[in-house]
């Protein structure tokens, strides 16, 4: 076994910190175990969880006996009973499936019959009159949808981050700017060791491998090349929130010989949001919006929801998924190296399910690795946690009763969205540390400027409570630096804005 300086010694290790492992992190959390969480980003959450839908499915996408099928139902009760316990946005909306003429019409019929056979409670098909009944910007051309009173919309950052979060507030370790390198073996190769990263060596007896897009890489690492990841990019529009409630529920397109078909959404924080598009690529990382794609995600769009303004689209954004050859989910133990667990391929409906998946994880570890670690309770598993108060949601008595708690809760440094002085130094104070890590705790930077406004407040914020110059503050890590230069004398630590 090779070795070189020892950061930790551990009991599991798990790779990434997107929703897979934050519900995974959370649920090994209720046991005695030392985890920590290596995450090579700069923020959380980054990979795929960072740029999707925010669409919690109801289940019925998916065929019977899939490991898709099985999980998605159950993650998306997990939810329900869990956004309150763990304080993050989620909007019981409900899903319409659009079927415009008779042969979109089977495509809804074929799905009835997937979601009651995966359990997905209350489904049923209605006209496109009772659709327009209830939500009357829905195109004249559709002839009937899927109901799915189930579906809901979560605010993807707010539950990656609540996840995390919550382990950590119950014993587990979170390294940042840590990315895995290799995998370490015990010296006949049968049992994992640990993991080798830009830091030095982590060892443990269980390393879970939930790393997206590159986990056929770490699987590799490990031995294992029995599936590659297939990059596929969606792209989307985001708009003004001012057109949100042009729809109140989730719509999905039925697909057709131009495509899977888009969706149009109101998202947790009230934004239209339509995409995304299909598209594979051999980039893992490439992440740009291209002009076909959003023409495809906007005509796509307006076959459901004709009226949609487009001079109301504030920003555009893409998410790539980990798509294996099967379709399906890639979650097993290897059986050589002992102590290795791939949860690969986490694709859409991924979001939804990581909840259930994160319990089969837990269960398979305690039945099959019970001799590598032992799994006593944690008897100080604490299950809720709060999110920073959300100013923009408070009533103006709540607002002026905050305000004189601390004058940094009276100073709006994101004018579109609301956000005070006060929710950026409590983000920083949970982990943020660039631009980028702000916004996902707290939203400056996600209204109609685009951060224009914004962007050097909180450069300036992060640049005093880190004690640092802002020429060292970075959108996003690495060498994303924000500044060339200063134009004004730099804040002293502790001096007011
Ligand atoms: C366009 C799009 C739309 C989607 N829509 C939906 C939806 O509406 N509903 C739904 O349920 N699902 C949806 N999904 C799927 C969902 O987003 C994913 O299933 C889910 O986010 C996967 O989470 P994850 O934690 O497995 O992976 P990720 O979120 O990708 O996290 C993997 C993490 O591993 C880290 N990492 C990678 N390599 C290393 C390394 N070497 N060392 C350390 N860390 C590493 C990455 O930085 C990243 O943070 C969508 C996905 C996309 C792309």
């Amino acid at each position: 076994m090779r070795l070189s300086a020892i950061c930790g010694d551990y009991d599991v290790i798990v790779i990434g910190a997107g929703i897979s492992v934050g519900t995974i992190a959370r649920e090994l959390s209720r046991y005695d175990l030392k985890t920590a969480v290596l995450e090579r980003a700069s923020d959380i959450p980054y990979g795929s969880s960072r740029a999707n839908s925010s669409m919690i499915h109801g289940g019925f996408d998916d065929k019977p006996g899939t490991q898709k099928a099985r999980f998605c139902p159950v993650g998306n009760r997990i939810y329900h009973d869990l956004h309150e316990e763990l304080d993050f946005k989620f909007k019981k909306c409900g899903s319409f499936v659009c079927a415009i003429g008779p042969d979109e019409e089977k495509h809804l019929e074929m799905l009835l019959g997937q979601g009651k056979a995966n359990g997905v409670p209350g489904i049923e098909i209605i006209s496109g009159d009772t659709l327009r009944a209830r939500e009357p910007n829905v195109s004249c051309e559709i002839t009937a949808a899927l109901w799915s009173p189930s579906g809901s919309i979560v605010n993807n950052f707010e539950a990656s981050l609540a996840f995390i979060e919550n382990a950590r507030q119950n014993g587990v370790d979170l390294f940042m700017e840590t990315e895995v390198t290799g995998v370490l073996f015990s010296e006949d190769g049968s049992h994992v060791r640990g993991v080798s990263t830009r830091r030095g060596d982590f060892t443990s007896r269980v390393v879970i491998n939930a790393s997206g897009v590159n986990a056929d890489k770490i699987s590799r690492m490990a031995g294992d090349d029995s599936f590659i990841i297939h990059p596929t990019k969606g792209e989307y529009f985001i708009f003004d929130r001012r057109v949100g409630d042009i729809v109140t529920s989730f719509f999905f397109s039925c697909p057709s010989d131009k495509g899977k078909g888009v969706t149009v959404t109101s998202t947790a924080d009230d934004n239209l949001l339509i995409g995304p598009t299909s598209v594979h690529q051999a980039d893992r990382e490439e992440r740009a919006t291209t002009r076909p794609g959003l023409e495809e995600v906007f005509e796509g769009a307006l076959r459901l929801i004709p009226n949609i303004p487009r001079s109301m689209a504030i920003t555009t954004f893409s998410g790539v998924r980990a798509n294996s050859k099967s379709g399906d989910f890639h979650i097993n133990a290897l059986s050589r190296p002992r102590g290795f667990v791939n949860v690969a391929a986490i694709k859409s409906p991924g979001f939804t399910s990581a909840p259930a998946i994160a319990v089969h994880v837990a269960n398979m570890l305690k039945e099959t690795m019970g001799d590598l670690v032992k799994f006593s309770p944690n008897t100080k598993f604490v299950p809720e946690r709060r999110h920073i108060p959300r100013f923009a949601d408070m009533s103006m008595e709540e607002k002026e009763r905050i305000a004189k708690t601390d004058p940094k809760w009276g100073q709006i440094v994101c004018r579109c969205e609301s956000v005070t002085e006060a929710q950026v130094v409590e983000a920083i104070r949970r982990g943020a540390r660039t631009l980028a890590g702000i916004k996902l705790w707290v939203r400056p930077t996600t209204g109609r400027c685009q951060g224009g406004f914004c962007s050097p407040r909180v450069v300036e914020i992060l640049a005093r409570e880190l004690g640092v110059s802002p020429l060292d503050i970075t959108r996003h890590g690495d060498d994303s630096y924000m500044l060339t230069g200063a134009t004004k004398a730099p804040l002293l630590p502790g001096e007011p804005l």
